[in-house]
């Protein structure tokens, strides 16, 4: 089987690195791509071009930039295979996720911002003024100008686009910079750019690391307009410390703890089906995954044992079997840290009512980064298993007494990313929702996704919100008009 050479994409050419990694698969160990990793030279030329390509992009008439946005989600659809196949290859994660998901969804986010930009109203005010007339004002938004991508391996085309959409969309040039793990499918977005005759520079690929890196480079570069990062907080936190000289803008989207509040009046079987899905979706690697499901105490037995029951009886698998409810982790390494939560849950006095451990399958997937879905109870509201982001197939079931117990749990977190409210109580769903300390709150859904609404999260969960006019505002900047009339 030949290796594939994953290049990097700037100002218009594929270009190897100053030094290759290996991508492996998550699924049994095998080598898969040789990446090549992008050198300080290389991000500062990435740069260079994009700031060339800047003026006659932002220059483009709306209907025409907005054109190649079009033309790129239809390069997504149409070598739809080949993009499942690199991202099921860099993650593992079944097909029925990556194609109904990820895939889709990479394409969407590119017409979704198409749409947007085509639409746009501005913001005007008539101002009454001293001597009985009038002054227009209007905020005229231009492109914050080169804009950084940093995404995240969980969700790697999904996150990636969500970014690089509103970005050029906006007028600005872009520089993506990939997770190191999972670097396939923003190749395949470089050659659909290439493809679909994106002006050379407006679209650059540096692939590489974070520290010592093409992620350092790019946030440290002092000509960089403004970062745009979804990853972990304590990374969120690094390149906060990158960009203060310069006093870039930075739009953050990091890591979660999120609740499940599970009321007595819920409908029982569509709570359990969707707090399964919330928790062990895409393997537990989703920023907005449950960790903590908190559920009404008469409800409370019932509830562990049937979510406990669909743990156990939870289809883990070879990636391409349409049967497969969960794949892998995303690599050895992270399977490392989830292991540890496994082994420090135990430690801090949990039950483990399903789960715990690595599945055994006697075939190559033993080589892989698989562990088992996990439910655990009995921890104290301290440990550090209800605190810190496992980010793995697990989480913690307590009981509650009161609806003001429940929300006093639920906000007890340094995070503030997302909730889900379980009941049937119409009025109580949007009040304990709006009590949420978090930037979505889901009623009796999760990972219901309007690509116009605000995203994003507060406290150690992230900087901003991106989504609709909320992407505008982070990817220009107003400059207010004043006139006398
Ligand atoms: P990570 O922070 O390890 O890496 C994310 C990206 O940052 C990668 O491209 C990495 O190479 C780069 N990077 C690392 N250190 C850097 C540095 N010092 N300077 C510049 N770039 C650097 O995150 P991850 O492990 O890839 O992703 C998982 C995390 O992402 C979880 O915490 C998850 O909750 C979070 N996440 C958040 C959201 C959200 O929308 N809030 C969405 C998905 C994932």
């Amino acid at each position: 089987m030949t290796i594939r050479q994953l290049r990097n994409y700037i100002d218009g050419r594929f270009e190897d690195g100053v030094s290759t990694f290996d991508k492996r698969s998550p699924v049994d160990g095998r080598l898969i791509a040789r990446v090549h990793e992008a050198g300080r030279d290389q991000v500062d030329r990435a740069l260079r071009a994009a700031q060339r390509a800047l003026p006659a992009w932002t220059a483009l008439p709306v209907a025409a930039r907005t054109d190649y946005l079009l033309a790129l989600a239809d390069g997504i659809s149409r070598r739809f295979d080949d993009f499942l196949r690199a991202e099921i290859g860099d993650t593992g994660k079944p097909v029925g996720w990556a194609g109904e998901i990820d895939i889709p969804r990479g394409a969407a986010n590119f017409r979704a911002f198409a749409e947007l930009a085509r639409t746009l109203d501005m913001e005007s005010y008539m101002t009454d003024t001293p001597d009985g007339r009038q002054a227009l004002n209007y905020a005229y938004r231009k492109p914050l100008g080169v804009v950084g991508v940093i995404s995240p391996w969980n969700l790697p085309l999904l996150l990636l686009t969500w970014k690089v959409a509103p970005a050029l969309a906006f007028g600005n040039t872009v520089i993506m910079k990939p997770s190191e793990v999972t670097p396939s499918t923003a190749t395949l977005l470089a050659e659909v750019a290439d493809q679909a005759g994106l002006p050379a520079g407006v679209l650059n690929l540096t692939h590489g690391f974070g520290p010592d890196s093409a992620g350092e480079f790019l946030t440290t570069h002092p000509d960089i307009d403004g970062i745009t990062f979804t990853g972990e907080s304590a990374t969120g936190a690094a390149i906060m410390r990158a960009v203060a000289p310069g006093v870039k803008p930075v739009s953050f989207e990091l890591g979660g703890k999120n609740a499940a509040l599970v009321f007595a009046d819920a409908d029982f079987d569509a709570a359990v089906e969707g707090v399964t899905r919330s928790v062990f979706a895409n393997c537990g690697q989703v920023c907005l995954c449950t960790e903590r499901v908190y559920v009404e105490r008469p409800l409370y037995e019932r509830f562990v044992e049937a979510l406990a029951a669909r743990a156990r009886a939870m289809r883990i698998g070879w990636p391409m079997d349409p049967d497969t409810e969960m794949g892998p982790l995303v690599s050895r390494e992270h399977r490392e840290k989830v292991l540890s939560y496994f082994a420090l849950a135990r430690q801090e006095g949990a039950t483990v009512v399903a789960g715990g451990g690595i599945p055994v399958f006697g075939d190559a997937r033993d080589e892989g980064a698989y562990v088992q879905p996990t439910v655990w109870t009995g921890l104290s509201e301290q440990a550090r298993c209800i605190k810190e982001e496992v980010f793995g197939p697990v989480c913690h079931v307590a009981p509650f007494d009161t609806e003001d117990e429940a929300i006093r749990l639920a906000n007890d977190t340094r995070y503030g990313l997302a909730a889900a409210v379980w009941t049937q109580n119409l009025a109580r769903g949007h009040r304990v929702a709006q009590a949420m300390k978090v930037g979505l709150a889901w009623v009796n859904c999760w990972f219901l996704r309007d690509l116009r609404t605000p995203f994003g999260g507060s406290g150690l969960s992230g900087i901003g919100r991106e989504g609709g006019r909320h992407s505008l505002h982070f990817y220009t900047e107003p400059t207010n008009v004043c006139v006398k009339l």
